[in-house]
């Protein structure tokens, strides 16, 4: 340092990265932007540019998050009293998804030919991937070659797909399916005195028991609540409420739109809170939850080779794990996946418990003045309770008993086909 300044008085300022992105953060900006390099193709200038990140997580940037959630809240109000299907064109990428995407074809062309010379191709998925993840953050949906597991499994020459038995579970209710049209709002129904209205649903959903819990939430009897279940169950909450909209559409017949939050109960298993558009009937989510499962395909963990004593080593020349004693390369994760066969039975599956809270919300009529308890037909949910709290504000019902205190929740939400306001 040639400022003149003592180690100790640089001490005392605050760092000042820290300073900065508390400054940022209090300002309500991003506090980990990306930062692009644009080079204007005809005059070769390069400019950086900073875009904020757009993440959806409090933990992660609070200032996008926060707009983030506004702009669900918005799009929330707007759309879910919409009574016509909005218009839907694909829109065109704007400038921040056609730079990834360009990179990204730049990407897919070198990783080709590097595949078609037969060289190393593990550096170029890498980057695919991070490119992939980048573009699923500017919101461009679908994945271009990438499963849903995340993982890069691409169809090299050679490598076929993964088997996996695809039977129907024997021990699951089968579902009648129907073809999806594309309608997104809930049927109309009126009443004798010829109100309309479009009555919506609250459906609260949670893992089925694992053992008797105290007041706390800590199990009754350690000895036998079946922790294994609670924690698979967590890891693949997602996937399998996944699957439950999927499954719904697919018997419903319509693309259905909802909101929803994932919360952690006090025992710690997931629950969620759904609000859908339109009314389905307690008869029709209870054969539609029945029939709802996630299967996990991952190698057994029946036998424990290693414990702590005697535990693999790295290998940085092969950017493996070897044996400890043998020295024997040990298999990758996409080898172990690799080698689990048609006849194999998944790890784990995935259900919802047979108990489930839904609540009709004739709120969400076309007309207000409708009593809610003129429900004119008998597949119409009975709107038996308002929810307690507004619209807009239920999507964070972090009050309820049952739950852990606020902010360890996680959201997911599929809002209403509305346009984001500009
Ligand atoms: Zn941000």
């Amino acid at each position: 340092m040639t400022d003149g300044t003592t180690r100790a008085a640089r001490l005392a300022h605050p760092l000042a990265r820290d300073a900065l992105r508390q400054i940022t953060q209090d300002r309500g900006g991003c506090i980990r932007p990306v930062q692009l390099r644009r080079t204007d193709l005809d005059t070769g200038q390069v400019t950086q540019i900073l875009i904020p990140c757009g993440a959806t997580l409090d933990t992660t940037c609070p200032a996008c998050a926060k707009r983030a959630r506004s702009l669900r809240a918005e799009q929330c109000r707007d759309g879910w009293h919409l009574e016509n299907e909005p218009a839907d064109p694909a829109p065109a990428p704007d400038d921040q998804q056609e730079t990834w995407l360009t990179l990204r074809a730049h990407a897919q062309v070198r990783r080709d030919q590097a595949a078609a010379a037969g060289e190393d191709t593990a550096e170029l998925d890498q980057l695919i991937a991070e490119l992939d993840d980048e573009l699923a953050r500017t919101g461009i949906r679908g994945s271009l070659t990438r499963t849903a597991a995340g993982t890069a499994d691409y169809q090299q020459a050679g490598r076929a797909r993964r088997a996996r038995s695809t039977r129907h579970r024997q021990d699951t209710p089968d579902l009648p399916r129907r073809p999806v049209s594309s309608r997104t709002t809930g049927k109309v129904y009126t009443a004798p005195d010829g109100t309309r209205y479009r009555p919506s649903m609250f459906l609260t959903l949670t893992c089925d028991s694992y053992g008797r819990v105290r007041d706390d939430g800590t199990p009754a009897d350690p000895g036998s609540y079946d922790y294994q279940r609670a924690a698979r169950d967590a890891i693949h909450f997602a996937a399998l409420f996944d699957r439950l909209i999927q499954n719904l559409r697919r018997y419903l017949g319509y693309d259905v739109q909802y909101f929803a939050a994932v919360e952690p109960q006090r025992r710690l298993a997931p629950h969620v809170h759904v609000a859908f558009r339109g009314a389905i009937s307690r008869a029709d989510l209870r054969q539609v939850i029945a029939a709802t499962y996630h299967q996990v395909w991952w190698p057994s963990t029946d036998t424990v080779r290693y414990d702590t004593g005697q535990a693999p080593v790295w290998h940085e020349g092969t950017g493996r794990y070897v044996d400890p004693d043998t020295g024997e390369l040990l298999p990758t994760w996409d080898q172990a996946l690799d080698a689990i066969g048609i006849d194999d039975q998944p790890l784990h599956v995935a259900r919802f418990g047979p108990k489930f809270d839904a609540q009709g919300d004739a709120a969400s009529a076309t007309s207000r003045s409708t009593s809610p308890n003129t429900s004119p037909d008998a597949t119409a949910p009975t709107p038996t309770r308002r929810p307690t709290t507004p619209p807009g504000s239920w999507m964070r019902s972090a009050t309820n008993p049952a739950h852990r205190p606020a902010g360890t929740g996680s959201a997911t939400a599929s809002p209403p086909r509305t346009r984001d306001p500009a």
